[in-house]
């Protein structure tokens, strides 16, 4: 895959799908990272495998962030229908990749959300779009968890929504307390979900998927 290369697709809806490469910032972060590179004591930022690594590091930083150009709820309402449907819709195991704001750090791992209609469905590959929105940012992920929730409750106003995710954060597996296994899991709920039997029932419905 040619990283640099542009492509901007709108749907009927009118949503930018935008996976483009602005070459200002890449040369800026390229500069950021070179100096990275020199203040890593007892490396050659000259080496071959090196030398083109700013460039390619700054690409993949301008990839992981690209939540922040896009717009969750335009990717909600490009697919919202008029539907009478009023049982839970549940979209598990989502897999999530975002970075740690602390660190800078991979966490990645599964996101399961559920809602129950109240007049609009979305298309359930907005679901998984809306959390990559959210996900390839600077993210915390009690944050993470809470923005998915409030933007499809805002968007849809659905009678409730569950969130929940599970993840390992990199910056406790590899540096820190090294706890290598463990496994961060949030949840936010709203509406019907905080009545005890709906939030017991998305449980049951996840539960094999949780850990
Ligand atoms: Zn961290």
């Amino acid at each position: 895959m040619d990283c640099s290369i542009e492509s901007i697709s709108k749907n009927h809806k009118g949503y930018l799908k935008v996976e483009k490469y602005d070459d200002e910032t890449i040369d800026i972060l390229s500069d950021a990272y070179k100096t990275v590179l020199e203040n890593i004591e007892g490396e050659n930022p000259n080496r071959e495998g090196l030398a083109k690594t700013p460039l390619r590091v700054a690409k993949a930083m301008q990839f992981l962030t690209q939540g922040y150009q896009q717009d969750p709820v335009g990717i909600l309402k490009s697919a919202m229908f008029k539907e009478d449907y009023r049982q839970m819709v549940l979209v598990k195991d989502i897999e999530i990749f975002s970075m740690c704001e602390h660190h800078m750090l991979p966490f990645f791992g599964k996101a399961h959300v559920a809602y129950i209609p109240n007049g609009h469905i979305t298309g359930l590959s907005k679901i998984a779009r809306v959390v990559d929105a959210f996900a390839r940012r600077l993210q915390v992920q009690e944050r993470l968890t809470t923005e998915i929730k409030e933007c499809i409750q805002e968007t849809l106003n659905p009678l409730g929504v569950a969130v929940v995710i599970e993840a390992q954060h990199m910056c406790m597996v590899m540096r820190g307390v090294q706890k290598q296994h463990s496994v961060t899991t949030t949840s936010d709920f709203s509406g019907a979900f905080e009545k005890p039997a709906t939030r017991g029932e998305f449980f049951q419905l996840i539960q094999s998927s949780l850990k």
